[in-house]
């Protein structure tokens, strides 16, 4: 009896996050609409639309002629205030929040240092519980925290480099019981960003790799609309692939990895070296402008990318990658090139977009804010 009773609320919620799904994606839809779209009885639509605009998910917008009919009926709309996201990004030493309604509008930032000594479970609820509610804009509907960190599939930070203190200390378990009746994801950063691209960049393809080349190298793949994880979270560590064995010592313990030719910290030494003056994120490209040497290198580290990023696609033949974070830098210049080098590296018939990211910083908390959307109503 419990099963079906079980079963007969879970199809309730299925139907109910399709209703809300079709009036979100069509504004001013009616019920005769959904009725078309979805082959759910009248009174059971009447009654999903019901609950959500119990909840304020939901409000009646307006009235529209049925086109044939000439029958009047109600238009339904998301009520954009009516619930909102937090995402919050964790750095080593910074707590990033932003808040976004139900359309993925912003409403709130801020940016704290935080206590790093302390367990990041306990100061990272602190600052979500003095700084996540917000008036006027329904209930908190879930939280999403990017960390720099790998996670697995129970929740747990298993390593990362840059937090400070995160062994047996389970930031899931402790956002879930401050934070009953929100959804909670915590992700690695970089399959937000990965989300973003696909939801909200400039690719149709469901299937995509992200680059991020900044302090590190990180990659993060979505496969058919899935971010792509791996057993235990620690898919696509895209800077520890090697492109030489007989090189430079890595920090992860193997030789030649990605990260010791093509991460900023790297490129940013050997330009300094070359131009014999201290070269940093902001003055690098007009020291590659200026200084032929220097611009053989960053031939020779966009030829490494290439490679490495060739070993990728030849794993995952993604529809496009996108490159972001602070090598983009370099301009376009520097994509055009990795794109001819690419190509003449592919195998044949290989077709794949490599493109820049167009959605700057805010990549992390957008994608975070739609997974947790469709965690809920998808
Ligand atoms: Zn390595």
């Amino acid at each position: 009896m419990t099963q079906i009773v079980n079963s007969q609320q879970l199809i309730k919620e299925n139907h109910l996050k399709l209703v809300f799904s079709l009036i979100h994606e069509v504004d001013g839809i009616s019920r005769a609409d959904i009725k078309k779209l979805t082959k759910l009885s009248a009174t059971t639509i009447s009654a999903l639309v019901e609950e959500l605009m119990a909840k304020g998910l939901v409000v009646e917008s307006g009235i529209k002629s049925a086109e044939r009919s000439g029958r009047k009926a109600i238009s339904l709309s998301v009520n954009s205030s009516g619930g909102y996201f937090a995402v919050v990004s964790v750095s080593g030493y910074h707590f990033r929040l932003r808040l976004f309604d139900l359309f993925f509008e912003e409403i709130f930032s801020k940016k704290v240092r935080y206590d790093n000594s302390k367990l990041l479970s306990e100061t990272l609820t602190e600052f979500l519980a003095e700084n996540v509610s917000v008036k006027g804009y329904g209930e908190l509907l879930g939280i999403a925290v990017g960390l720099p960190a790998i996670i697995d599939d129970n929740h747990n930070i298993v390593s990362s480099t840059v937090l400070s203190v995160y062994e047996n200390d389970n930031v899931y378990d402790s956002l879930c019981k401050s934070f009953k009746g929100s959804e909670v994801v915590i992700s690695n950063s970089s399959a937000f960003v990965a989300y973003a691209e696909m939801e909200f960049g400039d690719t149709d393809s469901e299937s995509l790799i992200s680059v991020d080349i900044s302090d590190g190298v990180g990659a993060s793949a979505i496969v058919g609309g899935a971010p792509f994880l791996g057993n235990a979270g620690m898919a696509c560590e895209f800077g520890h692939v090697s492109v030489d064995m007989n090189g430079k010592k890595c920090r992860c313990g193997s030789r030649g990895c990605l990260e010791t030719i093509v991460s900023i910290p790297a490129i940013l030494e050997k330009a300094t070296e070359i131009c014999k003056t201290e070269i940093d994120i902001d003055s690098l490209a007009e020291a590659v402008a200026k200084n032929d040497e220097l611009t053989k290198y960053i031939d020779y580290v966009c030829e490494v990318l290439a490679f490495g990023l060739n070993n990728l696609i030849n794993m995952f033949d993604p529809g496009a990658v996108i490159i972001c974070g602070d090598i983009l830098a370099l301009g376009e210049r520097f994509i055009s090139k990795l794109r001819t080098k690419l190509k003449n590296i592919s195998l044949p018939g290989r077709d794949v977009s490599v493109m820049a990211s167009t959605l700057g910083d805010n990549a992390e908390y957008k994608g975070g804010a739609k997974y947790i959307f469709d965690c809920l109503f998808r």
